[in-house]
């Protein structure tokens, strides 16, 4: 395959089952190949235990690249943030033990939410969150709306985060993650790149963003998820260009969790507007 044929539908940013997305790696690879994706990253939250089977996967179907990745989820100035890793090295110590350190306190922060929701009358949450996740530490918010919205609590997961799991919310409860310079130093001894994800969903303001990706850049950051499936056409314009600004690469993903769940399935993810000056990080994974 040549490299045009590589860079033809890339999605560097998925889910499957060993976080909060609903299929297997497998299932993910082959739901990619049959969206005719090109270069595919699994980027599971804090857990990169799905990648050997991905890898195998993407193999047995002749996806042209597999890129194994992981999202990190990080703390800057009391936001919660995602930074992506891609092209890691997923036997790194420096990199599992990182990440397993976040993805431990999981289980006690879903126990607190649970009482919280109980408070408020809702009833059983963390027992029937606890049966759609695969390990019971890496519990998230998504599980807890699938299973709400199971029961009756409101009609789509949206409208769960909504209503009772984002901050000020009855569900929602602190919790300690990782720093921004931790995941980039995590993610770089683990020979990844590092790239900060879908920074058009952080409700924070447009100065504080800026701050974030100048920070970001500081800590040796390497580029910007500018294509993000949860991004407008002109969220994806204005990043593209701060970070070329900024002298960052852009990346590209679906953001894929589940076939009726999500925004934009695996394989449509938006492409960066070909007139707009950029570098693509998918140059630097080959
Ligand atoms: P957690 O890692 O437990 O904090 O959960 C965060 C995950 O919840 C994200 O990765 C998304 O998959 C999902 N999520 C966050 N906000 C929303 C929302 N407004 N609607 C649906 N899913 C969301
Ligand atoms: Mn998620
Ligand atoms: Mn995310
Ligand atoms: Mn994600």
């Amino acid at each position: 395959m040549s490299n045009n044929n590589i860079f033809n539908n890339i999605d560097l940013h998925s889910h499957s089952l060993f976080s909060d997305g609903v299929l297997s790696p497998s299932d993910v690879a082959k739901r990619a190949k049959s969206h005719h994706v090109t270069m595919w990253a699994l980027s599971d939250h804090d857990c990169v235990d799905g990648l050997a089977q991905a890898q195998q996967a993407a193999e047995n179907f002749a996806i042209g690249k597999f890129v194994p990745g992981v999202e990190i989820s990080i703390e800057w100035n009391d936001v919660a943030i995602h930074i992506v890793g891609l092209n890691i090295d997923y036997q790194n110590e420096t990199l599992k033990n990182g990440v397993k350190s976040i993805r431990d306190g999981r289980f006690a922060r879903a126990e607190r939410m649970s009482k919280e929701l109980e408070k408020v009358g809702i009833h059983g949450v963390l027992d029937g969150a606890l049966k759609l996740c695969k390990n019971p530490n890496q519990i998230s918010r998504a599980h807890f709306a699938r299973f709400m919205v199971s029961q009756g609590v409101a009609k789509t997961t949206s409208q769960i985060f909504e209503n009772y799991l984002v901050p000020g919310k009855p569900g929602y409860v602190d919790h300690k993650w990782a720093s921004l310079e931790d995941s980039i130093n995590w993610i770089h001894n683990a020979g990844g790149l590092a790239v900060l994800a879908h920074p058009g969903r952080y409700k924070v303001s447009g100065t504080a963003i800026l701050r974030l990706c100048a920070d970001f850049k500081d800590l040796g950051g390497d580029a910007i998820e500018a294509g993000s499936g949860s991004h407008s056409n002109e969220q994806i314009r204005s990043y593209t260009t701060l970070a070329n600004y900024l002298g960052l690469a852009v990346s590209c993903g679906s953001d894929f969790h589940s076939p009726k769940e999500s925004k934009v399935d695996i394989g449509n993810a938006p492409k960066i507007p070909p007139e707009l000056k950029h570098q693509g990080i998918w140059e630097k994974l080959l």
